[in-house]
């Protein structure tokens, strides 16, 4: 009997589909080497390499076979501006299908009225969403006073008028070291350009977002945006109370699920936790904890559904829709029971590891977690987040650095390392395995000195004690041995 390609869990297929899956990979393989060698090569590395590491990346997984195949195909080559059935492109009846199909799984699983499935990355989908809630909160209306129905019917002031009113907008976001993103209004990004930022945090004595300040600031900064969401808060969010505030304000409200996004298609976030009922508009990556191919998405409510639907061409480019069918093999997946089993579990592994931390007395911003992320604090070694990545990096162990609430060490060094749990809850890491990894990072850290220099002590430069990178390398061998990536697959 073959194995469902839809229902078998991504790193551990049937036997019979992983002797399918190998054969379509090392046919693509011998293809691909018969014309450039080196990315062939490089191919199989990768394999290689992720198969051999400690993958603790908040923001990674692995998407099934099916998932990764499905974006090998001629999809790639069409060409499909605009959207379903409204193309400015003949010949893209079987691209309706994909993206038809993909809208649909997403509005299913997410209970939304209405799914965009074209942004081709998070930060595009982020983009997408502005423009849509500018578009029906300020460009509407105005046209509407002005009497006309279209942008090109303007005369130049008219024209001038609006862009500046569409560019003189207020937004409200997380701040970047409580755990707030980039593309939540911050000036190195496009978002903190387009609008006035303003940052809310995190309480200084518990770590935990304060919705009094969020709603004092809301008050007093009146945005016409107010963001949630977050790539490094290792908490759940109540949205209900976050809708409230915006709904006091008259604030649209817009919640990037991004890192969380298979949380809540997995019901371990529901009621005020999910943030799709509370949320005017709803973006979302699909490559971090919901495991599909990499890429964006849009879920909306209806007053905001029209203006999100032009996001080609109005900010995107042409739909890549090979990776919109792949997204519709994903949302397939997710809308299996072992999707939920999968998701619960990665909350589960998370609460192991912030437990196995704790036990050992490190410190973790908020004292501990309720999603998929742990947040190190690593001042307590002695050590910057740099330094604490980078040796961690030598034993084998995959993290990345990050800011803690009012850093001492800024945010190129950091005090942190942010760890989540969904890329080896996939390879099939349960909760003991989880407090085996706290023990390996606490015996590294605790092995790491910062380097001395002439003007005091390194926040880059480390020397860690002789035999502690061969100690952890042997042990988490073991660990990734015993729940292999992809088992079966053989290229
Ligand atoms: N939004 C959040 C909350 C994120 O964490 C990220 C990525 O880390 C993004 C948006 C951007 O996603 P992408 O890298 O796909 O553009």
């Amino acid at each position: 009997m073959t194995a469902d390609p839809v229902t078998s869990n991504a790193a551990a297929p049937g036997a019979e589909y992983a002797e399918t899956a190998s054969a379509a990979y090392r046919a693509a393989l011998q293809v691909i080497e018969s014309v450039e060698p080196r990315i062939a090569a490089a191919t199989r590395k990768e394999l290689a390499d992720q198969r051999d590491s400690l993958k603790l990346i908040a923001s990674e997984n692995y998407a099934s076979p099916a998932v990764l195949l499905t974006m090998g195909s001629w999809f790639s080559d069409k060409y499909a501006e605009g959207t379903i059935g409204h193309r400015f492109y003949a010949g893209c009846q079987n691209v309706d299908t994909v993206e038809r199909l993909a809208a649909e799984h997403a509005r299913e699983l997410f209970g939304a009225p209405y799914a965009y499935v074209q942004p081709h990355s998070g930060i595009d989908a982020n983009l997408v969403a502005f423009w849509a809630i500018l578009a029906t909160r300020v460009e509407v209306p105005e046209l509407a006073a002005l009497g006309a129905k279209h942008v090109n019917d303007l005369s130049e002031a008219d024209w001038e008028k609006l862009r500046n009113k569409l560019g003189n907008q207020r937004l409200l976001g997380m701040s970047l070291d409580a755990g707030g993103h980039l593309t939540h209004g911050f000036r190195p990004n496009i978002s903190g350009k387009m609008f006035h930022q303003r940052s809310y945090g995190t309480d200084p004595n518990t770590g935990f977002l304060d919705y009094g300040a969020v709603a004092d600031a809301a008050r007093e900064f009146k945005p016409l945006i107010i963001v949630a969401g977050y790539s490094a808060y290792p908490r759940r969010v109540d949205f209900a109370k976050m809708r409230e505030i915006a709904d006091e304000v008259g604030a649209t409200l817009m919640v990037d699920m991004a890192h969380f996004a298979g949380l809540v298609a997995g019901k371990v976030f529901t009621g005020d936790e999910d943030p799709v009922p509370h949320a005017h508009v709803t973006t979302t990556t699909t490559h971090k904890s919901l495991r599909g191919p990499r890429g964006g998405m849009v879920l909306a409510q209806p007053e905001y559904s029209d203006a999100v639907d032009k996001g080609c061409p109005m900010v995107l480019g042409g739909p890549l829709s090979h990776v919109m069918a792949a997204k519709a093999v994903a949302l397939a997946e997710a809308r299996q029971p072992a999707f939920q089993a999968y998701a619960q579990r990665v909350a589960d592994n998370a609460q192991a590891l912030a437990d196995g931390f704790l036990k050992r007395d490190a410190q973790l911003v908020t004292g501990g977690t309720d999603n998929h992320i742990v947040l190190l604090d690593v001042t307590s070694f002695g050590l910057t987040g740099r330094q604490a990545e980078s040796a961690l990096l030598d034993a084998g162990i995959v993290t990345n650095r990050n800011s803690v609430p009012a850093d001492p060490n800024g945010a190129w060094y950091t005090s942190g390392i942010r760890l989540g749990t969904p890329a080896l809850t996939t390879r099939g890491f349960e909760a003991d395995d989880f407090d085996r990894v706290a023990d390996l990072i606490v015996d590294v850290l605790s092995n790491t000195q910062p380097s001395a220099t002439p003007g005091g002590v390194s926040k880059a430069k480390y020397t860690l004690a002789d035999g502690t990178a061969e100690r952890v390398h042997a042990a988490s061998a073991e660990l990734l041995e015993a729940n292999p990536l992809y088992p079966g697959l053989t290229l």
